[in-house]
């Protein structure tokens, strides 16, 4: 079959879903190991029988659900091919707002910067990728994740130093930061969005947290202080409707200047303080 004609096809079995065009161009390239510009060009190749049999394969286990970047176990993030498994969640282009505000955030010369609960290593390899001066640390408790934000960074070239545990535990020997970021699971338990599309298939400590999904949120606030310089700067992600319960936690614990951003589908998405 031809590149074109596997497009189409490609399209055409996945037109229920999300975004076929998208899913299309990314299996593809995967299969090609080109870039999306070069589908652009209309190449008149075929696809041998190895490679339609793989995307068939790919197209079967996504008509069942499974995320195309566990399909083809990568992601794109901030322009960044990062590596993705089960073990993580997968990055969102939504998360990519806390990339941009804690790089306004952040201090001319060196600093330190820290990204809690960093799964595929996503936003410190954005910062990074940004601010090669800048000292990142990353952390997640669970060592898949770890291991996973560690081999990114060094396939990617973007050196950071990657702890395993529980939030601040594993940061006795940290310097201070000048802004902490974090996406931590923020789902309510019950919200039934974790029964569709791709959060069936993330895992569910990156996704949920108890107090009705605010559990995290509130012991990073807790904690943050004591690991952040002065003026320092806090931003999280959190949901769309926890903006302003977000913003009164902040400002009960004593934080300033508390502020939130929304996202490029106009919901409140990233608080800062
Ligand atoms: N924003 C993600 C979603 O709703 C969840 C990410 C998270 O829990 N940190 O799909």
């Amino acid at each position: 079959m031809q590149i074109q004609l596997a497009r189409v096809y490609i399209m055409t079995t996945l037109a229920g879903g999300e975004s076929p065009r998208a899913d299309a161009d990314v299996l593809l390239c995967h299969l090609l190991g080109c870039r999306r510009s070069y589908l652009m060009t209309w190449p008149e190749r075929e696809l041998d029988t190895a490679q339609l049999d793989r995307l068939q394969g790919w197209l079967t286990r996504r008509l069942a659900g499974e995320p195309i970047a566990h399909l083809v176990g990568e992601r794109e993030f901030w322009s960044l091919p990062l590596k993705v498994s089960p073990a993580t969640l997968i990055p969102r282009p939504d998360t990519e707002l806390l990339v941009e505000q804690a790089l306004t955030k952040l201090p001319h010369g060196p600093c330190a910067v820290l990204d809690l609960g960093t799964g595929t290593g996503a936003i410190a390899l954005a910062l990074k990728s940004e601010r090669p001066d800048a000292d990142v640390w990353a952390v997640d408790r669970m060592a898949d994740a770890a291991a996973l934000a560690r081999d990114n960074s060094a396939s990617l070239e973007l050196p950071v130093t990657v702890r395993d545990g529980s939030w601040f535990a594993p940061l006795a020997d940290a310097p201070l930061f000048a802004v902490i970021v974090s996406n931590p699971p923020y789902i309510e338990r019950d919200d039934p969005h974790l029964a569709e599309g791709d959060l069936r298939f993330e895992p569910r400590s990156a996704l949920v947290a108890q107090e009705g999904g605010l559990a995290d949120i509130r012991h990073i606030a807790t904690h943050a202080p004591s690991y952040l310089q002065p003026d320092g700067w806090l931003l999280l992600e959190h949901g769309w409707q926890q903006g302003s319960v977000v913003r009164q936690l902040l400002q009960d614990l004593g934080y300033r200047a508390v502020s939130t951003v929304r996202d490029y589908g106009d919901n409140e998405r990233v608080t800062q303080a």
